[in-house]
C-alpha cells in the first residue's frame, strides 16, 4: 500500500540510514531552501549524519545545492533544495469519458498532462486495461527519451481496490474482480517501476493534502465525482484506509430509498443522485433519447452554458443537486468532523450553482454547530486522481530508499 505520509522518524531499529534518508528528504522537500545544519537542528540527527546522507542524495541527484547562502551567526551556509529531475512518476486516472496521464518529477513538477477520449463503461475491462498501457507505455517513453528514470506508475480506478492492487467491485465500470496491478504489470511485460492501484478518491485526496489549495491540511476529505462519488480521507494527516482499504465509500449510502435506482443495485444512493450520469440525466432530460451518454464533457459544457444563461430548469435542478449534496457532506462532517471538504471534478466544474444550495444544506443538516468548522470548497486541481498517482508512485523513493541508477 501506498504510504508516503507516514511520517518518518529517526530510529533505531529496522534500517536507520533508509529511514534517516527518508527524514531528510521529507526535510528538505518541506522546508527547502534550507542548510545541512538546518536539517541536523530541526530533525534531531547529527551533523556528521546529515552530512554523508546530503552527500549521498546530490551524488543521487535528489538533492542539489542552490549557491544561496544564507548570513548566519558563524558562516554562510550552502542551501540545499530537492533535485529530482532525472526521474519521473506517472499517474493515471479512468474517468467517466477519458483516461488521463499524468508524469511529476520529484519535487512535484508537472511534466506531461494527456486526456483521450475513452469510455471504459462500455467495453469489458481487459480492454480498458490494455488502453491505460498504451498511454502509460507513451508516457514512459516520452520521459525516458527526456533522460528521465520512471519509479513508478499508480492508476486510479472508481471502485473499491484491495491492497493487492485488485478491484473486487467498481459498479460504476460494470467491473467484478479484476486484477487490475497484476494484469497491468503483464501487459507492460513487468517493468522495472512499481505498478500500483488505489481508488480515485484516495488519489485525489493525496494530491489535494500536497499540492491543493488546502495542502498540509491535516483533516480533509476530497470528494470525487465523475461515474461514482467517493470521499478520499486525511484523518489526523493520514490516509484512511480501514480494515480491507474501502473506507470512504460513501457514494452507496442511500439518501432517499425510493430515490433513483443506482448502478449498485439499490435506490436512492448519493452516486444515483448526484454522480455524473444522474446529474446529466436531472439537467439535461432529452439527452438519452439518442441512447446511453458515453461522452459526458459536452454534456457538462452544455449544462454550464445553460445555467450562465439562468436556464430556469438548469438552475433548479443544479440547486436540487446541491441539496442531495450537501445532505452527503453532512454525514462525512458528523463522522469525522473535516476542516475542509473539497468537492473535485464535476462538481468542481459546476460548485458556482452547487456550493450555496450545498452549504446551507450542509449547515441545516449536520448536527455540530457550523457545520463543526468544516469549510466546503471546489477544488482548484486539475485531473486531481491522476497527479495524486503520480505523487504516490514517488513513495519508495520517499520512504528513504534510493533509486536503481
Ligand atoms: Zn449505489
Amino acid at each position: 500500500m501506498i504510504s508516503i505520509h507516514n511520517e518518518p522518524q529517526p530510529t533505531d531499529l529496522g534500517d536507520v540510514r533508509v529511514a534517516n534518508r527518508a527524514v531528510v528528504l521529507r526535510h528538505v522537500r518541506l522546508h527547502a531552501p534550507c542548510s545541512r545544519a538546518d536539517i541536523a537542528a530541526r530533525t534531531g540527527l547529527n551533523k556528521a549524519t546529515v552530512s554523508s546522507l546530503v552527500t549521498e542524495l546530490i551524488d543521487m541527484r535528489l538533492v542539489r545545492e542552490t549557491g544561496l547562502t544564507e548570513n548566519r551567526v558563524g558562516r554562510p551556509a550552502t542551501m540545499l533544495v530537492l533535485d529530482g529531475e532525472p526521474y519521473a512518476a506517472l499517474g493515471l486516472q479512468i474517468g467517466p469519458d477519458e483516461l488521463v496521464a499524468v508524469a511529476v518529477d520529484l519535487g512535484g513538477n508537472r511534466l506531461l498532462t494527456w486526456r483521450r477520449a475513452f469510455a471504459a463503461t462500455t467495453v469489458p475491462p481487459t480492454e480498458t486495461l490494455r488502453a491505460l498501457a498504451a498511454l502509460a507505455r507513451r508516457a514512459v517513453g516520452r520521459v525516458t527519451a527526456q533522460g528521465r528514470t520512471v519509479l513508478g506508475l499508480t492508476v486510479g480506478v472508481p471502485g473499491l481496490v484491495d491492497p493487492s492492487g485488485a478491484v473486487p467491485l467498481a459498479t460504476a465500470l460494470g467491473w467484478r474482480d479484476v486484477p487490475v496491478a497484476a494484469e497491468l504489470r503483464a501487459i507492460l511485460r513487468d517493468p522495472e517501476f512499481t505498478v500500483g492501484v488505489d481508488s480515485v478518491a484516495n488519489l485525489a485526496a493525496l494530491a489535494e493534502q500536497r499540492h491543493g489549495a488546502y495542502a498540509g491540511s491535516t483533516d480533509l476529505v476530497h470528494l470525487t465525482g465523475g461515474l461514482t462519488v467517493g470521499a478520499g480521507i486525511i484523518a489526523a494527516g493520514r490516509l484512511l484506509r480501514g480494515g480491507r482499504g474501502f473506507a470512504g465509500g460513501i457514494g452507496h449510502l442511500s439518501l432517499d430509498p425510493a430515490g433513483p435506482t443506482c448502478t449498485c443495485g439499490a435506490r436512492g444512493c448519493l452516486t444515483a443522485l448526484v454522480g455524473l450520469p444522474a446529474v446529466v440525466r436531472r439537467l439535461l432530460p432529452d439527452v438519452e433519447a439518442d441512447g446511453p451518454v458515453i461522452d459526458y464533457l459536452p454534456e457538462l459544457t452544455r449544462i454550464v452554458a445553460l445555467a450562465r444563461q439562468d436556464d430556469p430548469g438548469v438552475c433548479s435542478g443544479l440547486a436540487e443537486t446541491g441539496r442531495h449534496l450537501g445532505r452527503g457532506v453532512a454525514v462525512l462532517v458528523d463522522l469525522l468532523n473535516p476542516e475542509t471538504v473539497v468537492l473535485g471534478d464535476h462538481f468542481a466544474t459546476l460548485a458556482p450553482w452547487l456550493l450555496p444550495a450545498a452549504r446551507s444544506e450542509l449547515a441545516a443538516r449536520a448536527h455540530a454547530p457550523g457545520a463543526g468548522g468544516c469549510r466546503l470548497e471546489a477544488s482548484t486541481l486539475d485531473t486531481a486522481a491522476a497527479l495524486g498517482g503520480a505523487t504516490a508512485a514517488l513513495a519508495t523513493v520517499e520512504a528513504g530508499r534510493l533509486p536503481a541508477r
